[in-house]
């Protein structure tokens, strides 16, 4: 999952891009609002944390710049203290959530976590395919209940999957989503991952897999 992180505060960001990639997320990041809304309309990002308070062009215009433009992805705006007319403003701008500096980056990651699942139609922070299952909030995975070591990638790409259980998901998506924006893409190096997340996660009867879809994409497929 990729997050653009929108601060310009830059300890801050540093704090947050720390903590984003500790949560195995992959994070683009702005400092001012132009870049912001550029990245934002460019980028296939599954969440966006959005200070307010920026420089160029404020968060809120960003905001609602992106919402006017159809653009639906979640946002979660962090708003100065004591300030409620600006939270006010954000969700009606179409902010799906906020937090009010200064905040605990746990907080912070277990509304995203909350932001992507529902984004995606999920409920609970473990997400269940057969025996499968993956906890967003520890990152960590199991197949019938034992633990499966994951390099970076390959859980990006099983957490992309898992979000989307029974959906056609396309190399290009994948490689959108699991890359930041100044990384050297290579949609083959999809291939290779899922190659050994089917090595990692045996299939038995009880378990999905991961379908390729010649020419299309994969499927992660329930038991
Ligand atoms: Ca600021």
């Amino acid at each position: 999952m990729r997050i653009l992180l929108v601060e310009d505060d830059t300890l801050l960001r540093a704090q947050l891009r720390t903590a984003l990639h500790g949560a195995g997320y992959t994070v683009d990041e702005a400092d001012n609002g132009r870049d912001a809304q550029f990245l934002g309309e460019t980028e296939a990002v599954d969440a966006v944390v959005l200070d307010l308070g920026l420089p160029v062009v404020d968060g809120l215009t960003v905001l609602k710049r992106w919402r006017a433009e159809g653009r639906n992805m979640p946002v979660l705006i962090l708003t100065a203290r004591d300030n409620w007319h600006e939270k006010v403003a954000g969700i009606d701008a179409g902010a799906d959530d906020y937090l009010t500096k200064p905040f605990h980056l746990e907080e912070l990651l277990a509304r995203l976590r909350a932001l992507i699942r529902r984004a995606s139609g999920q409920a609970s922070a473990v997400l269940q395919c057969g025996d499968w299952s993956l906890d967003t909030r520890s990152s960590r995975v199991t197949c019938a209940g034992q633990p499966v070591a994951l390099t970076a990638h390959e859980y990006k790409v099983l957490d992309y999957l898992m979000h989307r259980p029974g959906v056609l998901v396309s190399r290009a998506e994948l490689t959108e989503h699991i890359y930041a924006q100044d990384f050297d893409r290579d949609s083959n190096t999809i291939e290779v991952f899922v190659g050994r997340l089917r090595k990692k996660l045996s299939s038995s009867s009880a378990s999905a897999r991961i379908e390729t879809v010649r020419g299309m994409g994969y499927r992660l497929v329930p038991p």
